[in-house]
């Protein structure tokens, strides 16, 4: 038996999470949108686990923050040492408290993310297809929709034709391999291991903890309960997991004084850093893991896969709607493709220092650590007082060029405010809900801002003077509907270098 053929505007194949993000974020701007999986139903695993602050921003955006802030465990610090020695902890939330209504580091497992994610795009009347298997992809067919997939599932063969195609389809991407795109990058000799460890002891709960050994490093994530972590290290490659978790389970005694009673999920794997080599095929996209992998060290992964989708999601919509010229779309890989990269290039060097077996690591590691490192965390709340770094671990400082040529012009420096997410002044993320183009004004008077938004037909925002002091009180600003602002420009320019930027 043969289902019919479906017309949609979007195809997503892959329904993890930056598949469904990329649903609902469409779902909710007006675009048709299907998805299919080939799996039965959502990931079971709890897989990765650290929401940074802009993945916050983006549910909040949403209307969901406040079932993933009630389903979330909060980790407002982190304790780091040596063996089983702690140095004092270091806060999260005084770095973030300014930068974000959503300070610290949100625990919540992808497999209820990918849950939360599925029930906001089916409340809305969504159509997710699992037990669907994209076998073939065409991108020649006649316009208005040129792709056209076919699909197996238990019901037989069907087919779908769509105006795009979202390749959402995890690090083993069949699309991104059936178009010949390379996925260049190199694998680590060591194996990862994950352990969701109940009863644990050795730990300081309620923290990230990291540690250090001359041979070893662990890092571990609180997952709710007491006792209750996950648990990620190196060890050797092993690929059978039953001796590998005895062994595991041996270095963390006898390296952290660390135990646990039972495991609740178990595994391990070759971590991977790779990129595609481009995220756009006609009118295919790549998002998430088909575009990039790379170590789960700093807990990015998923985070990224979310915001691949949102920024694409945002530009379908607009072309779709007729707002943009269909040209907007190669602003996708120009924006999100140097983000993934410099994370592929990142965590692959800070993976690379964290396992390596070099005598200067060894050396780092047991030598210096133990002595330097009490002193070294105390300075840290003075070294990254600006929330530097704590920006980018939220995946706050992301910034794009507006235009090709732009980063020549500017000679490279990136504008504070221009070509990242709006800065948080208190109380302008509400505005953001409707996602939206918006003119926002921080202390403009009214009758200024008001005449430039009804000049462009825009939704505007007038905000009292920021105090955190990040926007001027002379500018009026742009800002897209993923929260990022376009341009800036005072009053008496706003109109022609806004509609100039909207084109
Ligand atoms: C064991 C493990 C532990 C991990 N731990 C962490 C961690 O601690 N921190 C972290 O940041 N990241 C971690 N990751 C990585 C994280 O899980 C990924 O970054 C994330 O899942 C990427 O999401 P995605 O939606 O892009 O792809 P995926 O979640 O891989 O989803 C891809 C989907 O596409 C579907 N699909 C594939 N081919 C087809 C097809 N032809 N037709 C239809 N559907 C198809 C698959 O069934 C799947 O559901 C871990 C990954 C693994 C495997």
């Amino acid at each position: 038996m043969s289902e019919p053929t479906t017309r949609t505007d979007v195809l997503v194949v892959g329904a993890g999470p930056s598949g469904l993000m990329a649903a609902v974020c469409l779902a909710r701007l007006g675009v048709e949108v299907t998805v299919v999986d080939a799996k039965s139903g959502p990931t079971r695993e709890s897989r990765a686990l650290a929401l940074q602050a802009r993945s916050m921003e983006i549910y909040d955006q949403l209307g969901l923050v406040d079932r993933v802030l009630a389903e979330a465990d909060r980790a407002p610090r982190i304790v780091t040492g040596y063996r089983a020695r702690t140095f004092a902890p270091i806060s999260f939330d005084r770095f973030g408290r300014t930068l974000t209504p959503y300070p610290g580091i949100y625990i919540l497992e992808q497999s209820r993310n990918e849950r939360i994610l599925s029930d906001a795009y089916l409340a809305g009347g969504g159509d997710l297809r699992w037990q669907h298997r994209v076998t073939d992809l065409r991108t020649d067919g006649p316009q208005p929709r040129p792709v056209r997939a076919t699909l197996e599932s238990p019901q037989g063969t069907s087919s779908i034709e769509a105006r795009w195609c979202i390749a959402a389809d995890g690090a083993s991407s069949w699309i991104r391999e059936h178009l010949g795109l390379a996925f260049e990058g190199s694998t680590n000799p060591l194996r990862f291991y994950v352990v969701d460890a109940v009863g644990t002891t050795g730990l300081v709960e309620g923290s990230v903890n990291l540690r250090v050994s001359p041979s070893r490093f662990l890092l571990a994530f609180p997952m709710g309960a007491p006792g209750h972590h996950r648990l990620i290290g190196v060890a050797a490659d092993d690929p059978d997991d039953r001796r590998l978790e005895a062994t595991v389970r041996a270095g963390l005694a006898a390296d952290f004084a660390v135990a646990y009673d039972r495991s609740d999920w178990f595994s391990s794997y070759r971590v991977h850093h790779r990129l595609a080599d481009r995220f756009r095929e006609g009118p295919v996209f790549l998002i998430g893991d088909a575009a990039h992998v790379h170590s789960p060290v700093g807990g990015q992964g998923m985070n990224t896969g979310l915001q691949d989708a949102h920024n694409l999601a945002c530009k379908l919509a607009d072309v779709r709607a007729g707002r943009a010229d269909p040209a907007l779309l190669d602003r996708y890989e120009a924006e999100r493709r140097p983000v993934a990269q410099r994370l592929v290039g990142t965590t692959d060097e800070v993976f690379a220092r964290v396992t390596s077996a070099s005598r200067i690591a060894g050396f780092v590691r047991g030598r210096v650590v133990p002595w330097l490192g009490p002193a070294a965390v105390r300075l840290v709340p003075a070294l990254i007082g600006t929330g530097r770094i704590y920006g980018y671990l939220g995946q706050l400082r992301i910034h794009y060029w507006s235009d090709p040529g732009e980063r020549a012009r500017r000679q490279g420096h990136r504008d504070p405010v221009v070509g990242r997410r709006l800065p948080w002044s208190g109380d302008n993320f509400a505005a953001l809900q409707s996602m939206s183009w918006q003119v926002h004004g921080y202390g403009v008077p009214a009758p200024a801002l008001d005449r430039v938004a009804r000049s462009l037909g825009l939704e505007r925002h007038r905000f009292p003077p920021d105090r955190y002091r990040r926007l001027s009180p002379d500018l009026l600003y742009l800002v897209r509907p993923d929260g990022f602002v376009a341009a800036a420009a005072a009053p008496d320019r706003a109109a022609d270098e806004f509609a100039a930027r909207l084109g």
